[in-house]
């Protein structure tokens, strides 16, 4: 980017958003129309960082490069003196809806499964290219406009080479780290690229465990049965299911025993070898998903939980099944996912060609 569109920035940082303590140097820069390049968007996050931490950006490139549900990176600033450490910056998607950490028991079993699908292969892609996020948690979950989740904050990830054996240390939060490797946080301690993959799945589940009992403190140090029966309960409590068309809830409810079992297996503590990846977690809750999607009671958008009942403008992915998303909600999803051609839920064939068409000249 050249000198001219630099100065721009500098000078539209007009408005600041305190997203917590730790984000108090972000602010939205406002772009007006007079700027050359069209393709960015109105609003911007504008995040200062060390030029030692500087390499977040590399790793945000690279994820952005492999898939569009992590947060995008429009521009990198580093000010070329890496001995003063200043005025280095880069420009990131606004995701308008915040973290992920403001929703927790607040969306569907369904849409959450949903995300965290696309969230989980994401995560795989990522770990085939020796890429390890490292702290991943609700805060770090990005939510859009249009209602996708997305994985943001690349402070501490590592790219790391499979040759090597041992190659970085333990960072990351300590309440989604597994127990062994809290007392080693901050250390010198060396990990593995099985290690790192281990720490990033666990972290996974327990932040999707998170999303169904909430941040209490307590809820923090639930474990085995008891974790269980929480899950299960919280579940149950906040979705509506239908179950009109079975005799009784057994089907439903060792369903969701099922998932449950499955959300405490992610966060299993003792793994020593690991023998599975984000593409098989992602598999097993795609499988779980589809067989699910009969006992959630239908009229809400799968994609944000919300009622489409009243709504000007729905999208019924007609033709095999009859999921229906609010046209933002699909039209952000299918901007993601842009080699998808069926009914994001339940893949079922449905009429997503047209309804990109419907897009373009809308
Ligand atoms: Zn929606
Ligand atoms: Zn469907």
């Amino acid at each position: 980017m050249d000198a001219e569109k630099e100065e721009y920035f500098k000078s539209f940082t007009i408005e600041t958003i305190s997203f917590d303590s730790m984000y108090d140097n972000v602010h939205v820069v406002h772009p007006t129309l007079s700027i050359q390049d069209k393709n960015l968007p109105r609003q911007m996050v504008k995040k200062y960082v060390s030029a030692s931490t500087y390499n977040e950006a590399n790793y945000i490139e690279e994820c952005n490069k492999y898939s569009n549900f992590s947060v995008k990176l429009y521009y990198k600033y580093l000010n070329g003196d890496l001995v003063k450490q200043k005025s280095c910056y880069l420009l990131i998607e606004y995701c308008e809806k915040g973290s992920l950490s403001n929703y927790l028991s607040t969306k569907s079993l369904i849409t959450t499964v949903f995300q965290f699908i696309n969230l989980g292969k994401t995560f795989h892609i990522m770990h085939e290219h020796n890429l390890f996020h490292r702290d991943i948690k609700p805060d770090n979950i990005f939510i859009t406009k249009g209602n996708i989740y997305k994985i943001g904050d690349f402070d501490v990830s590592r790219k790391t080479s499979l040759e090597l054996t041992n190659t970085t240390t333990v960072k990351g939060t300590p309440n989604f780290l597994p127990k062994k490797y809290r007392e080693i946080l901050e250390s010198q301690e060396s990990l593995s690229p099985k290690t790192l993959a281990y720490i990033d799945i666990f972290a996974f589940g327990k932040t999707l465990i998170k999303c169904f009992i909430g941040n209490d403190y307590e809820n923090f140090y639930l474990q085995g049965q008891d974790l269980l029966n929480k899950i299960e309960k919280n579940i149950i409590q906040n979705n509506v299911f239908n179950v009109d068309h079975i005799n009784n809830h057994e089907s439903l409810n060792r369903n969701i025993k099922e998932f449950s079992k499955f959300l405490i297996f992610l966060v299993n503590e003792d793994v020593n070898e690991l023998t599975y990846n984000f593409g098989d977690v992602a598999n097993w809750l795609k499988k779980w998903l589809v067989e699910f999607l009969k006992y959630q009671q239908d009229y809400f958008c799968y994609i944000c939980s919300c009622s489409i009942l009243g709504h000007d403008i729905i999208i019924p992915c007609s033709g095999n099944c009859n999921h229906c998303f609010h046209l933002e909600c699909i039209k952000s999803y299918l901007d993601c996912d842009t080699q998808c051609n069926m009914c994001p839920l339940c893949d079922a064939e449905g009429d997503i060609k047209d309804i990109r068409e419907f897009f373009i000249s809308y």
